[in-house]
């Protein structure tokens, strides 16, 4: 990649641990979100409430799915909670190679083969302070049936031992400072001299040789 590319950033954590409510506070962020790029994932599965296809995810068909993996269109997917996942190369590669970010919302497995492809991609995983708070968030979010909230929260344990792979860590207890770990995360990385050739260069030009 070259050193004008854009960053590419995943954030996982089990179901209700909050990634949903930490990137949208990322993405409103004024300094942040409008040169931030959130890659809308296709899944099968159905939309819940107030999701909004092409907002959240591109809710497709297990058909129109395959169709897109057989032409070789994501850059990774997965089966999670039943359903297929999975990113396409459209949302993300050519926006990289423009210098823009950008942000996937993906799971453990996707993020294992993002990796392999794109070895400089940072991997920030978000965990809950608890058990019972992890209950409690899937619980008042009320958006998933008691047989769906079992399943995840049973699958969650797994999802969170695979933390040792990521290269962050943040525990979403009070979600100001969660906000506030992220944006600095995401700050950081802009602030990489690699990143900033180009304007230190030009800096460096105005003074004389
Ligand atoms: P995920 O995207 O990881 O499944 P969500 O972002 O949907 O999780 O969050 C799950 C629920 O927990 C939502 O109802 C959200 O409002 C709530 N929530 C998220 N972060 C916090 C926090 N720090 N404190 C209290 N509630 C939170
Ligand atoms: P949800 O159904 O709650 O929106 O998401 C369930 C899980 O699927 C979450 O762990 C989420 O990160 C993951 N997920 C969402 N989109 C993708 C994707 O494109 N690829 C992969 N591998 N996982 C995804």
């Amino acid at each position: 990649m070259s050193a004008t590319a854009g960053d590419l950033f995943i954030v996982s954590s089990p179901s209700g641990a909050g990634k949903t409510t930490l990137i949208r506070r990322i993405l409103d962020d004024p300094g942040l979100g409008p040169t931030l790029h959130f890659s809308v994932s296709h899944t099968t599965r159905a939309p819940r409430g107030s999701e909004v296809h092409g907002r959240e995810y591109y809710f497709v068909t297990p058909e129109e799915f395959r169709e897109l993996e057989e032409r070789d269109g994501f850059l990774e997917s997965a089966e999670v909670h039943g359903h297929r996942y999975g990113t396409s190369r459209a949302e993300v590669e050519e926006r990289l190679a423009r210098g823009i970010d950008v942000l996937l919302d993906i799971d453990v497995q996707g993020a294992r083969q993002v990796r392999s492809r794109i070895p400089d991609v940072v991997k920030i995983f978000v965990f809950p302070p608890s058990r019972p708070v992890l209950e409690e968030r899937l619980r008042a979010r009320a958006q998933d049936a008691p047989d769906v909230i079992a399943r995840r929260l049973s699958a969650a344990a797994r999802e969170m031992g695979e933390f040792g792979e990521y290269d962050y860590a943040i525990i979403n207890d009070s979600l100001e400072s969660a906000v506030d770990e992220l944006r600095s995360i995401l700050v950081a990385r802009r602030a990489r001299a690699r990143r900033r050739r180009e304007r230190l260069e030009a800096i460096l030009r105005t003074f004389p040789a």
